[in-house]
């Protein structure tokens, strides 16, 4: 059996309201939103709908959850892919996995296609000619290339990637007509954190001392995905010791064993 190439989400219940802070990149991709739903509005006036976006930020920031929300607001299907995945996976067979993503996409068009870590695959040709899946890599960027140029403006599938390193990948995808728009997701700052926990506090038994201004201030660096994870500590941590409702100390202590993750993390790379 042939291994999954790509995920196909017809019915993307995210929206943006799951993607708190981001004010800047959300308005940037209601955009997006706007010509999947109505694309008679910009093509009769003889605009040219964009085909493709670069999210561009530090992991855990939003991107991928921003892309699916976009689905989920224009109710267009969502086809997503990890570029490294995709590189590790495919062998000799990704450019033409390539072509059929992009043909089913366009099948079911209005849609968009999402390729996370997009660096994978469209790192500048040329360097690490020592790596020997290098030929397989370059082939699946032309075929991704081809793809894009090939596709009219009235196709309607729109590609979003990401990416944590916008300065390593080939300036090829960002010509006009392909990743011409890059949209940037930050690290949230602390009004933003305060937003960030108050929708992962959504679904849990809150005690009566929980401070979400507290929490967000003893939070700095921290991105939406670690906020996501002290909110799911905190909640096994008081599960746990037995209680009823996640108290604020059972905050603390998850916060502080994330940092002890964070820090364990950096010693790795470093
Ligand atoms: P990576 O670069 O590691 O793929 P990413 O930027 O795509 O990361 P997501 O996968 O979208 O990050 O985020 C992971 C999870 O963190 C989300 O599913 C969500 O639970 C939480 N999260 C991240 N950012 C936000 C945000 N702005 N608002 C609410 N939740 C967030």
């Amino acid at each position: 059996s042939k291994a999954k190439l790509f995920d196909e989400n017809t019915d993307v219940k995210t929206s943006f309201k799951d993607v708190a802070g981001l004010e800047g990149a959300k308005e940037e991709v209601q955009e997006i939103v706007d010509f999947l739903k109505t694309p008679e509005k910009y093509t009769s006036l003889g605009g040219k709908i964009p085909k493709g976006a670069l999210l561009v930020g530090p992991p855990g920031t939003g991107k991928t959850l921003l892309a699916k929300a976009v689905a989920g607001e224009a109710k267009v299907p969502f086809f997503s892919l990890s570029g490294s995945d995709f590189v590790e996976m495919f062998v000799g067979v990704g450019a033409s996995r390539v072509r059929d993503l992009f043909k089913q996409a366009k099948e079911k068009s209005p849609s968009i296609i999402f390729i996370d870590e997009i660096d994978a695959i469209g790192r500048a040709r040329g360097k690490n000619a020592m790596s020997g899946s290098n030929d397989e890599r370059e082939n699946t960027l032309n075929q991704l290339l081809t793809e894009m140029d090939g596709f009219g403006t009235n196709t309607n599938v729109i590609v979003l990637a990401a990416t944590n390193r916008a300065d390593i990948l080939d300036k090829a995808l960002m010509r006009a007509g392909r990743f011409d728009r890059q949209i940037f997701v930050d690290l949230p700052d602390i009004v933003e954190r305060k937003e960030i926990f108050e929708v992962h506090l959504r679904p849990i038994k809150k005690a009566e001392d929980l401070d979400i201004d507290f929490l967000a201030r003893q939070t700095p660096g921290f991105s939406g995905a670690d906020i996501a994870n002290v909110c799911n500590e905190a909640a096994l941590i008081a599960a746990r010791k037995g209680k009823k409702a996640v108290n604020k100390q059972d905050f603390l202590d998850a916060v502080d064993r994330i940092i002890g993750g964070l820090e364990k993390k950096n010693k790795i790379i470093t």
